[in-house]
């Protein structure tokens, strides 16, 4: 939160900052408009087996191409549309518009869906994910929810409480980014998560670092001991992955595995399989 708050650093930087906030401000502005003039998309990347290399399901990531500016990085965006409460309109399409389409896919394969703090805060979650599922025809087990401990950390009685509605609906929770943050093992003990994402910057380091090494073996002990699978993010090299295998790590995701991609693109590559009849729907509408 901290690098969020400009004030301080307008003392010292007055006219650098000025252009910050005025970038900041008509970035928001243009997001507000996003979602109508269809500049918003879902991309889907891979989640698989390690040690068998079966694909489990597959993550929706928010893409935003800006007309001018081109495509604006989630980490850049999201942000603000949690400040300035676009992130409930564009986290209900997101979710919307996963579910509808991976109706088409392969019912083995899950859809993840990151939900922002602010979506839990503020929605009432358990009825968007109901209507959701009863709009699209999505069976609630194929949907898994992706959240940060950031986002129980707020409330955490509240969200204890929406953990449980959602898990009756038959939809899955994943606890994303492990290790970062607020990481508690009272909430591995407390919340009850289907899977534990340790965060990509262990996998970045972890060629270099034992310590890092530590800890990721340690995290997929825990799941063990827990009986959560435990799914490592940011695979990017055989090494990392060999790593992980021989440590029994239970599935992975990265661009080793497969980068995420509009749909279109990993039905092309063969990354993901189509309900028979639903091939030549995909090859005919334009972007996805
Ligand atoms: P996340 O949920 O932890 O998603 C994983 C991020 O890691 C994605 O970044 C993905 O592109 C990236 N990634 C996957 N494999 C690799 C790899 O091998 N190497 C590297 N360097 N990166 C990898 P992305 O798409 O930029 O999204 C960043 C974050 O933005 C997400 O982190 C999530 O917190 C948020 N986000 C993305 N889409 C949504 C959304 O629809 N709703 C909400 N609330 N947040 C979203
Ligand atoms: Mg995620
Ligand atoms: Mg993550
Ligand atoms: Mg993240």
């Amino acid at each position: 939160r901290a690098k969020a708050d400009p004030v301080q650093k307008v003392r010292f930087y007055e006219p650098a900052m000025d252009e910050v906030l005025r970038a900041r401000r008509s970035l928001a502005a243009d997001l507000r408009d996003a979602l109508a003039r269809d500049q918003l998309s879902v991309h889907y990347q891979v989640q698989a087996s390690i040690a068998t290399g079966q694909i489990h399901g597959y993550e929706a990531l928010l893409r935003w191409n800006h007309p001018k500016l081109g495509p604006i990085p989630p980490t850049e965006f999201i942000p603000l549309a949690e400040e300035n409460g676009l992130i409930l309109p564009i986290g209900e399409w997101v979710l919307r518009t996963a579910c509808r389409e991976a109706t088409l896919w392969s019912p083995s394969y899950k859809i993840a869906v990151n939900v922002s703090a602010v979506q839990f805060m503020h929605v009432d979650l358990v009825q968007l994910v109901k209507s959701t599922l009863a709009e699209t025809g999505l069976a609630p087990e194929r949907l898994e929810l992706e959240l940060t401990e950031s986002t129980i950390f707020t409330d955490r009685e509240r969200a204890l409480h929406m953990l449980h509605q959602i898990k009756e609906l038959g939809v899955s929770v994943a606890l994303d980014d492990f290790g970062t943050g607020y990481s508690s093992l009272d909430t591995l003990r407390s919340f009850p998560f289907d899977r534990i994402k340790i965060d990509r910057s262990f996998c970045d380091s972890g060629e270099g670092s034992p310590q890092t090494f530590a800890i990721i073996r340690a995290v997929i002990a825990l799941g063990k001991a827990f009986g959560i699978p435990v799914l490592a993010e940011g695979i990017e090299t055989d090494d990392q992955l060999s790593r992980l295998t021989s440590e029994g790590c239970d599935e992975g995701q990265g661009y080793l595995l497969g980068r995420p991609a509009p749909l279109r693109q990993i039905v092309e590559t063969g990354q993901l399989k189509l309900i028979h009849h639903e091939r030549k729907i995909i090859a005919n509408e334009s972007g996805a």
